[in-house]
């Protein structure tokens, strides 16, 4: 069942008096119940921006984003990356976990929030200093749950944690998707976890998807050159920055592109035609691109990319 319904989504953030950033470009996507949908792009795609846009953290330029229920603060949470800022140092535990239960009258208490996500209920008496990366984003993912959301929005929650806990985490979001039948919208960097954990994958590049799928489909045939390279790329060193957005996408992309595909500048394919209107091939599997694979293959074979 179809939990949330974006379309035709944009934000542009204004720089300096003259420069605006066109962070997300015309995105439409459903999310929907039991199932995750991974966002993944470089730091700069905008795909952050998307989360907080359906987080009601930012408010969208033009697009709608539209819920199945009417009760959006209720049923719309979110798990931020960082799990040391995301919790107040000042209460415990189980202030951060009943006042969720108190603002939106669920039933329930702090101590079972805490079971739910495995960890011991005597935590609740506990300051979040006391307790590890990994423990305090399980305490954030069971503040989110509290009002028993419907759509949960999981914003890079992995990436700042050590790598022993980081496939923990993200089971235990897999095991809370399928028992309490979330929409989750998993926003990543990392295209393995994303394989991994997602049924579909889209890809943003620069504020708009570039390709979206089944995520073997996505990974294992990507139709786009810049998900190609995205597979093949090594970790992103800026993800830990990824708050600093405008300014490092131009650095990473160069210099804004006036309309056409906005890969081009990096990407080995490009042609003359790539500057014009770009079209979507596929149903399923969605490109934005004007080659087919057969095309981008010939191209290889005749030795046509630069
Ligand atoms: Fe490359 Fe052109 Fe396709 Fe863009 S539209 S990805 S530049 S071939």
């Amino acid at each position: 069942m179809t939990s949330m319904t974006v379309s035709h989504l944009s934000k542009t953030f204004k720089l300096n008096r003259k420069e605006r950033l066109r962070a997300v470009d015309d995105v439409s996507f459903e999310l929907r119940s039991g199932e995750t949908t991974a966002l993944v792009g470089e730091s700069g795609s905008g795909k952050s921006t998307i989360a907080r846009m359906l987080a009601r953290l930012v408010t969208p330029t033009s697009g709608e984003i539209l819920l199945e229920t009417s009760n959006y603060r209720k049923d719309v949470q979110m798990v931020f990356q960082d799990p040391f800022a995301s919790l107040n140092p000042a209460h415990t535990i189980g202030y951060h976990l009943r006042r969720p239960l108190e603002i939106h009258k669920t039933p329930g208490t702090a101590e079972e929030l805490l079971e739910r996500v495995n960890l011991p209920a005597a935590f609740a008496g506990r300051y979040p200093h006391e307790l590890s990366g990994g423990q305090r984003q399980r305490v954030a993912i069971a503040r989110a749950l509290a009002p028993r959301p419907k759509v949960l929005l999981a914003d890079e929650p992995v990436s700042m944690l050590d790598v022993s806990i980081r496939l923990e985490i993200l089971n235990l979001i897999d095991r809370l998707k399928s028992e309490e039948d979330l929409a989750v919208l998993y926003v990543t960097h990392d295209l393995a976890t994303a394989r991994h954990f997602a049924r579909d994958i889209m890809v943003m590049y620069r504020g708009q998807i570039v390709e979206r799928g089944p995520a073997d489909d996505v990974i294992l045939t990507p139709g786009h050159p810049y998900t190609r390279l995205l597979a093949e790329a090594a970790p992103d060193p800026w993800a830990a920055h990824e708050g600093e957005r405008p300014p490092r996408q131009e650095r990473r992309n160069g210099p804004p592109l006036a309309g056409g595909c906005l890969f081009r500048n990096r990407c080995p394919y490009a042609t003359d035609a790539c500057a014009g209107d770009i079209p979507v091939y596929g149903e399923k599997h969605l490109v934005r691109c004007v080659l087919r694979a057969s095309d981008r293959t010939a191209m290889e074979r005749d030795g046509t990319p630069s």
